[in-house]
């Protein structure tokens, strides 16, 4: 991409997307000018380039005329190597004038699906971008975006780029992201134990579906000395903004956010991404954890759901006002996701297949490899659990069909006569939370599904009659019901990159004192990995600093001699 060329880039967060244009940037004659849809973003990576000694700026509505006329001044002065500019910046200042002038390395259009009119991130000032082309018809136009969606890829490539442009897609695989699935039983213990067991001291995500869940989750943490923070439309803007900053800027703060959280949060050092309810679709769900482990280190994607959650999607989806073609594509969207959540194999080959790869499967970093759940032969109580909501009249909800089948004799139940039924107590062998689990699937696969009445009912779908008939046959997993057994996890040895946790954690305080001094987040001073590396290699001098993965000649000089003193002032390891 150095030599010129126009180019859709689509690549997933966290692959090194900004690499794509901040390498030919440097390496072509002229500025480089980022069309960039945040702020905050386009601040990020400024001050992380700043810091690498790259002279990058961003011209935004935010700046006074001083700092606008000093950037103008580079600009002119043919210094500065990378412009960031918002959309409605570029096309409604004088700024296109000024850059015909001058020599112009390439334009990059970061988060290029804003210009899809379907997506939720569509903003109309990316359909003007099309005008670069007539004006620059000889400069480079790179298009990028970590979207996927086939749809988009072409929206793009028509709205922002010419008809020879070429197409790079990356894997979409995140290799260093742990997928775990469970059952939603008591969810903020479940939370919290996670959080306390894996993640102590670590920044991450955790996405609720309504905004009063994200402020009650975040109260909870903190009064459990864990510090977190609400995020969602309903907050005033400049709070949402105070929030965002502090969570950029702050080590180990937990964010408690609504899915308006996220487009251009670019911190790398996010360790986990919780849901506590099921995402919108299985690409929403890849776009939502792919804000974990961006630095390529270890980082936790971590769900759980329930019998309620799948009712609630699938009764969603049924009463859908949307027209029929729309409605098959959201049918499909939701089986996958579905079929996502209740694998038995390894997560990743649903998840890429999702995104047109394929995966080979056995990955050893999800939790159906980790830990193989059990599966048995389900056929003869899915076909009573069957059989019961039909003989209680495709009416009633998962409760009271379980009343039944374990022969309840609730004032409803004998009101019902629903005890004299031949169904009634026909499941007194199975354990309660494993009927739910059993229904829960049925419904997962489509073999029950909500009354359209909306009235919490469970009804029978065409899909369950081989089974009925006994045609066919069904395998369901058996989920792991003991309280807390589904989120405890065995350590493994990637799991130790940290290295001993007091010396990790006063690396971590020197590099936020420096990053509060220079009034930048600390991921900008050093990424973990590179501090990880300083612990394992315990540089003595400044040339065996330089060394040290990450630590590059700029940052050697501003933070060598900090970080020399922080390693001699730990307690030195024993045996080594
Ligand atoms: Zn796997």
């Amino acid at each position: 991409m150095a030599a010129g060329g126009d180019a859709l880039v689509l690549m997933p967060t966290g692959g090194g997307k900004s690499l794509c244009y901040q390498i030919p940037a440097l390496v072509r004659e002229g500025v480089a000018v980022v069309v960039s849809p945040l702020i905050a973003l386009m601040e990020d990576q400024v001050s992380a380039l700043r810091q690498q000694g790259v002279a990058a700026a961003a011209l935004h509505s935010g700046l006074d005329p001083a700092a606008r006329s000093r950037i103008e001044a580079d600009l002119h002065g043919g210094t500065l190597k990378l412009l960031y500019v918002a959309p409605e910046r570029l096309l409604g200042s004088d700024l296109l004038q000024r850059l015909s002038r001058l020599p112009v390395a390439l334009f990059a259009i970061d988060e290029a699906h804003c210009v899809s009119q379907w997506g939720h991130d569509f903003r109309p000032e990316y359909l003007q971008l099309g005008i670069l082309g007539e004006r620059f018809p000889t400069v480079p136009r790179l298009a990028l975006t970590a979207t996927a969606d086939r749809r988009t890829r072409a929206e793009i490539a028509r709205q922002l780029l010419p008809d020879t442009a070429r197409t790079f897609i990356s894997s979409f695989d995140r290799p260093n992201l742990r997928y775990h699935i469970g059952l939603k039983q008591r969810p903020r213990e479940q939370l919290l134990r996670f959080i306390q067991e894996r993640h102590a001291g670590n920044s991450g995500i955790v996405y609720c579906m309504s905004r009063r869940a994200t402020e009650q989750i975040a109260d909870w943490l903190n009064a459990r000395d864990i510090p977190a923070l609400a995020y969602h439309a309903g907050l005033e803007a400049s709070q949402r903004q105070a929030h965002q900053t502090r969570f950029l800027r702050e080590d180990g703060l937990i964010m408690v956010a609504t899915v308006a959280f996220g487009m251009g949060i670019d911190k790398p050092d996010v360790r986990f991404v919780a849901h506590l309810d099921l995402p919108k679709s299985l690409e929403a769900y890849y776009q939502e954890t792919g804000r974990a482990g961006r630095d390529g280190l270890p980082a936790d994607a971590w769900l759980v759901y329930g019998l309620q959650d799948i009712y609630r999607v699938r009764q969603m989806s049924a009463a859908s006002e949307a027209s029929e073609d729309h409605k098959r594509g959201e049918h499909q969207r939701l089986e996958a996701l579905l079929g996502f959540c209740e694998a038995t194999g390894c997560r990743r080959p649903p998840l890429l297949a999702h995104f047109d790869e394929s995966h080979a499967g056995a990955c050893g970093n999800c939790d159906n490899c980790l830990a193989p759940p059990a599966t048995r032969d389900a056929t003869d109580a899915a076909r009573r659990a069957l059989s019961c909501v039909y003989r209680t009249g495709q009416r009633f909800g998962a409760g009271h069909v379980i009343d039944v089948l374990t022969g309840g004799n609730s004032e409803r139940v004998r009101e019902l006569g629903h005890d004299r039924l031949s169904t009634w107590g026909i499941g007194r062998d199975i354990a309660r939370p494993v009927w739910q689990s059993i229904i829960r699937q049925l419904l997962a696969h489509g073999m029950l599904a909500p009354d359209p009445g909306g009235h919490g009912g469970l009804q029978l779908t065409e899909a369950c009659r081989p089974l009925l008939r006994g045609e066919a046959r069904i395998t369901l997993r058996e989920d792991t019901i003991q309280p807390g057994a589904s989120t405890r996890r065995s350590r493994s040895p990637g799991d130790d990159w940290q290295g001993d946790p007091d010396s990790w954690a006063a690396l971590r305080a020197e590099r936020r004192r420096l990053a509060e001094e220079a009034g930048v987040p600390p991921y900008v001073i050093f990424h973990d990995a590179t501090l990880a590396a300083m612990l394992e290699r315990r540089p003595r001098t400044l040339e065996e600093m330089a060394d040290v993965p990450g630590v590059g000649a700029t940052k050697l000089e501003r933070y060598g001699e900090a970080f020399l003193a922080a390693l001699a002032a730990l307690p030195s390891t024993s045996g080594a």
